[in-house]
């Protein structure tokens, strides 16, 4: 039988690019394929598009009329593009999408049919969900779940299909899904930010979370991939030697794109910008063959669904091209991994960023109090935000000898470093008339101008201040969004929640004028807060040595990281902002041990396979290459063989030797799987992590041994320097 690698590195060899035309002007076919704006004003009545409208902005309710008023429109519209299902896409706690199509098609009797849609249809579905996780929720109290539409984010067509987005949620009232607990969180953002934001503005009546993510990826030849059973099952390697070339050049980054990779980008381009994803910049990452698509910002609960549906699309147009996208956080070992950094901010109504920094002293301090409160938000709930962004896959960057460390740490910069510190010698109670204008004209007044020259980055901290936004680069390449999105607006909320009613008990009860106030209780926050703010190296050692100090969380593992959602502080967080009850928060951490229990436990089994079926009998192959050799060499020289055969009796015995030390730790790990499997929970979660994910290394590195010995004509799976540099 042909060696499946050769036969896939020749079709990797005679692929061409895919001829992409550009059809039409970026501007022109952005959000051509949803039911935007736009295709609402001229396929729905005024009355139908005004109820969306106001949904949209104030969350009032659509009634059943308007519904079905709405649902013709849309129906309408999807016709007219040609769609002839529509499918309520929703999230489930898998971090993937879901869809359940069903055809508009209907038949009406006396052998007629029509097209329908009515208002039930778009508002509410029963999807057969009994397969999606549910952590429990559905066991103890209901056991159906629905999928109810989200107004504030449109529908769109793919393909043939008009996808509605939905929450999904059990009949009891519990969110099945990652969109209902995060719409709840810029709920509670908005309302607490809101109230903030009157202090300075009594216009604003409305605050939105917006999200900018950048989504690294690697692009693997398919055939390549599939010749790979690691990659196939689990997301990355689980064996391979490094490649003699690594990134060691650094020639990758910025680099030209090659015309395969640059044909499948204009294509998810194109495909993208009619989905209304406005996707802007390209380029080259770090790693060979890896790359990165980040948007132009959006509303978080919209940027999460771009993120999603992004995601979706991308798989299906890089099949189009020969491709496989791996989203796996560390697909290479030795290579570096792909994050998906969060760009994150709060705007108001009235266009305002609040976190920008504006002309006056007094958008100043507004700028400088949610500035503060965020920080004081990560300080409060830095272990949260850790366990936030935990999974299997993520392991691998967080904690392990990769950017950015578990440590969750606050960088600001030197400058609005040394704001901070001058405020917080701001004196206690009122303040004198001197003060004051020293403030305004000299600490708050001048930080515009500080920004302008803040060219101070760092890239090793998991959560930066970048000028007008914060940045959390610790999420996954792999992950859904919602889950830091939902974590980071609900402790901000708290935050500032809280911070209005400090600041309203000292203007009430000690008489302080309204900035006086803002400033003691800043003040009191720097100062709280002072141990989370970090500007040093992220990676060093010395930082995880002083973080210790610091009494900061470093949580390297995911079993070890999840334990912050379930704690009393977690479970009163999110109760008390309206996010989630505490079943919610326990189905969810449920959900996400079982997740890592699963994910180690397939890779260890596909290790085993890929060790036992493909390492050894090949090595044991070459190896009998070797001693046939051997005998033929023995046969022409007799006695004296040994002389001419010292190489290949060496190589016979380190063969053996790799052999054997597979077989033993393939052993022992099926060993502390079968102990693992008795357990539940946080226990089997633990096994798995420390007893039986430590064997993946030991096998690997013999393995990996082999690979340089064995004849190359004879490894049956793609190596690292085909699948990191064919294209
Ligand atoms: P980087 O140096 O990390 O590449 P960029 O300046 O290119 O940073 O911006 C990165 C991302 O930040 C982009 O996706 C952009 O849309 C997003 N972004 C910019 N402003 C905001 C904001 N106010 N809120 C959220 N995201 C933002
Ligand atoms: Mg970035």
């Amino acid at each position: 039988m042909s060696n499946i690698r050769f036969s896939a590195l020749r079709e990797t060899v005679n692929r061409k690019p895919v001829e992409v035309f550009d059809t039409e002007r970026k501007s022109e076919s952005f959000g051509k394929n949803v039911f935007n704006e736009h295709s609402m004003r001229q396929f729905m009545t005024k009355e139908a598009y005004e109820s969306v409208m106001n949904a949209i902005e104030f969350g009032t309710k659509i009634d059943r009329a308007t519904a079905n008023q709405v649902a013709a429109g849309m129906k309408d519209w999807a016709l007219s593009k040609g769609a002839t299902h529509y499918t309520h896409w929703f999230q489930p706690l898998t971090g993937a999408t879901a869809e359940k199509h069903d055809a508009f098609f209907e038949t009406i009797g006396n052998g007629r049919a029509m097209e329908k849609f009515a208002g039930g249809e778009l508002v509410q579905q029963e999807p057969d969900a009994s397969s999606f996780p549910n952590g429990g929720i559905r066991n103890t109290f209901e056991a159906r779940g629905y999928t109810a539409w989200d107004p504030t984010s449109p529908a769109f067509i793919y393909g043939t299909t008009l996808c509605i987005p939905t929450v999904f949620v059990a009949y009891t009232g519990e969110a099945l899904d990652n969109k209902a607990p995060l719409l709840r969180a810029l709920q509670a953002v908005d309302n607490a930010a809101t109230a903030v934001c009157k202090y300075f503005d009594k216009n604003v009546t409305k605050v939105n979370a917006s999200l900018g993510w950048e989504q690294e990826y690697f692009l693997i030849d398919s055939a390549l991939a599939a010749s790979r059973p690691d990659i196939n099952l689990t997301g990355r390697t689980l064996l391979g030697h490094s490649p003699a070339k690594g990134q060691q050049l650094d020639d990758h980054y910025f680099g030209s794109i090659p015309n395969r990779v640059m044909s499948f980008m204009r294509d998810l381009e194109q495909e993208s910008i009619l989905l209304g994803i406005p996707v802007k910049t390209r380029h080259n990452e770090v790693a060979p063959n890896q790359f990165e698509l980040a948007p132009i910002y959006e509303e978080a609960n919209l940027a999460v669904d771009h993120n999603s549906l992004l995601m979706d699309v991308m798989e299906k147009v890089a099949e189009k091209h020969g491709f496989r996208v791996l989203f796996h956080e560390k697909p290479f070992a030795g290579i570096n991994g792909s994050g998906k950094h969060n760009n994150w901010s709060l705007s108001t109504n009235t266009g305002v960023n609040l976190l920008s920094p504006g002309k006056t002293p007094m958008k100043n301090l507004q700028f400088l109090t949610f500035f503060v409160n965020t920080i004081k938000a990560v300080h409060d709930y830095e272990e949260l935000i850790r366990a936030s962004i935990a999974s299997a896959s993520n392991d691998h960057r967080l904690g392990a000898n990769e950017a950015p460390p578990a440590i969750i740490s606050v960088f600001i910069g030197s400058q609005l470093s040394s704001v901070l510190d001058e405020l917080e010698n701001v004196t206690k109670g009122k303040l004198s008339p001197e003060e004051k204008t020293d403030l305004k004209l000299n600490i708050v007044g001048k930080i515009p101008e500080i920004l302008l020259d803040n060219t101070d980055r760092n890239r090793t901290s998991p959560f930066a201040f970048t000028g007008n936004k914060f940045e959390l680069r610790a999420v996954g390449s792999w992950a859904n969004c919602a889950g830091p999105m939902t974590t980071l607006n609900t402790i901000i909320a708290k935050q500032l929640k809280d911070f209005k009613v400090e600041v309203d008990a000292l203007i009430n009860t000690k008489g302080l004028k309204k900035d006086e106030a803002i400033f003691n209780v800043l003040r009191e926050y720097i100062k709280a807060s002072k141990k989370i703010r970090f500007e040093g190296n992220g990676y060093g050692e010395e930082w995880e040595k002083e973080a210790v100090k610091r009494g900061l969380s470093n949580n390297k593992t995911t079993p070890e990281a999840l334990k912050a959602k379930i704690s009393k502080k977690a479970i009163d967080l999110h109760e008390e902002m309206g996010v989630m009850n505490k079943v919610e928060v326990e189905a969810r951490h449920e959900i996400e041990l079982e997740e890592y229990i699963l994910r180690i436990q397939i890779e260890g089994r596909v290790l085993g396979d890929i060790a036992r079926n493909h390492v050894i009998p090949t090595a044991v192959k070459y190896q009998n290459t070797l001693i046939e050799n051997v005998s033929g060499l023995k046969n022409i020289f007799g006695d004296n063989f040994r002389k001419h055969a010292k190489e290949q009796i060496d190589l016979i015995e380190k063969i053996s030797e790799h052999i054997a030390g597979i077989n033993s730790k393939i052993e022992a790990m099926v060993e502390e799987r079968r102990k693992a499997n008795k357990l539940t929970g946080q226990k089997a979660a633990d096994a798995y992590c420390n007893k039986v994910k430590p064997y993946f290394d030991q096998i690997r590195y013999h393995s990996d041994k082999l690979e340089m010995m064995v004849d190359d004509e004879l490894w049956p799976l793609a190596k690292y320097r085909e699948l990191l540099f064919t294209r």
